[in-house]
């Protein structure tokens, strides 16, 4: 059978795409080697914030509306929630683009906005114990996503609407002849009109001359023990993004296993092979986390409950990668991480569906051109 689409990955985008293709009627198969959803990846973890006012670019505010408008569709479709609203704090010293960024981004699109000093955060929101010169962003449509969840609706609506997704089948190579894209996996081949490739971590397998771009990194959150629960329930607890002088961190509030769950972007900076990671935790893991807590949340600081190892995609600029392909018009590149992807992902669906069956998406991608990069590329 000839397909119109071969999704390489079906993780946070290759999931959302396979159920926007299939919705239009698309033949679509998409493969993972491990499960849908998986913990190997980019997107387990119970929880993943989104937040609209952008700090690192006002040109994802237009892609970040359409996105939680998809996430409240699909919460509908599937029944099940995947979004909790919290509103969302974007905190840093005065001129640190974190809060100089999120405030641009909701002036020039015009959000809804409050900003808050160190003591009226700790007033308005307990839990929080910032620097006294830090000033927060409050935007009140931020909140968390629910990941496995995510993953699992987009993957079984594309399967209701004809999709087949094969987990457990891993992609070996790739390659364009003519009018066709033609796939080897460990278990057959494959051909289709259009090849999607989302394998987030592993992209560098299918593309060894943008290899470059695409730099794994390992992750670690944890969740710490917490003393007043009420401080930390969704109700007053904005999840946030922070800047403070041991380097940029995000948390949330209490949901879905006990603790106060933290991060720190770019954890220890460890780029990895994403077959050969160590995915134990190791002491300094949980001490750096840990250190944070004590400090600026210090009613989430006892002792460490879980932990969990993920991985980041790293693009040289840290924007993501979406694309065609260079010199391959039926292939397109989806990799959308560097640590900020998922809550793009019901969007990044729409995105791939509408280049594949119009050849052109409403939103502007030059941000994400694959082009941008010549000079990191063989
Ligand atoms: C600790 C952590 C915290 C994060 N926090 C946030 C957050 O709060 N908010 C936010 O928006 N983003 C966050 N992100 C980033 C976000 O989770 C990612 O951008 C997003 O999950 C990436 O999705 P993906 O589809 O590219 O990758 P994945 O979901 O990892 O999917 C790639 C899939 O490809 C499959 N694959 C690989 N190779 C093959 C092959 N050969 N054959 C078949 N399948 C293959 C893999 O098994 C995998 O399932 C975080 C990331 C991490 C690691």
């Amino acid at each position: 059978m000839r397909y119109d689409v071969i999704i390489v990955g079906a993780g946070a985008m290759g999931s959302a795409a396979a159920m926007h293709l299939a919705a239009r009627g698309q033949r679509v198969i998409a493969f993972d080697r491990f499960d849908v959803p998986n913990d190997h990846g980019s997107s387990h973890g119970l929880t993943r914030i989104i937040r609209i006012a952008y700090y690192e670019h006002p040109s994802y505010v237009p892609l970040l509306v359409r996105a939680a408008e998809l996430w409240a569709e699909l919460e509908r479709r599937c029944g099940e929630r995947l979004f909790v609203r919290t509103g969302s704090i974007d905190a840093s010293a005065p001129g640190d683009p974190v809060f100089e960024g999120s405030r641009r981004s909701c002036a020039i699109h015009g959000l809804p906005h409050e900003v808050l000093t160190s003591a009226e955060l700790t007033r308005r929101f307990p839990a929080y114990h910032l620097p006294p010169d830090h000033l927060g962003l409050f935007q009140p449509d931020g909140g968390f996503l629910i990941p496995e969840t995510a993953v699992a609706a987009h993957a079984r609506l594309a399967a209701a609407d004809g999709a087949t997704i094969r987990s457990g089948e891993r992609v070996l190579t790739w390659e364009e002849r003519g009018d066709r894209v033609e796939v080897k996996t460990e278990q057959g081949a494959y051909v289709a009109d259009h090849l999607v490739l989302s394998a987030g971590s592993w992209m560098a397998d299918f593309l060894p001359d943008y290899a470059g771009l695409f730099e794994p990194e390992r992750q670690v959150v944890a969740w710490f023990e917490i003393g007043d629960a009420s401080t930390f329930v969704p109700e007053c607890f904005p999840v946030f993004n922070l800047t403070v002088e041991e380097g940029r961190y995000y948390g949330f509030p209490e949901w879905g296993s006990p603790g106060f769950k933290v991060g720190r972007y770019h954890h220890l900076g460890e780029r990895v092979d994403p077959d050969a990671v160590d995915r134990g935790v190791r002491d300094v893991d949980i001490e750096i986390l840990h250190t944070f807590a004590r400090r600026y949340f210090p009613g989430g600081s006892g002792r460490a409950l879980r932990s969990s190892v993920c991985l980041f995609t790293n693009t040289p600029d840290e924007h993501f990668i979406m694309d065609r392909l260079p010199g391959h018009e039926r292939v397109h590149v989806v990799s959308a991480c560097s640590g900020h992807g998922f809550k793009f992902a019901s969007v990044v669906g729409e995105i791939v569906a509408d280049l594949v069956t119009d050849g052109s998406s409403k939103f502007d991608l030059s941000l994400f051109s694959i082009r941008r990069f010549e000079r990191h590329t063989a």
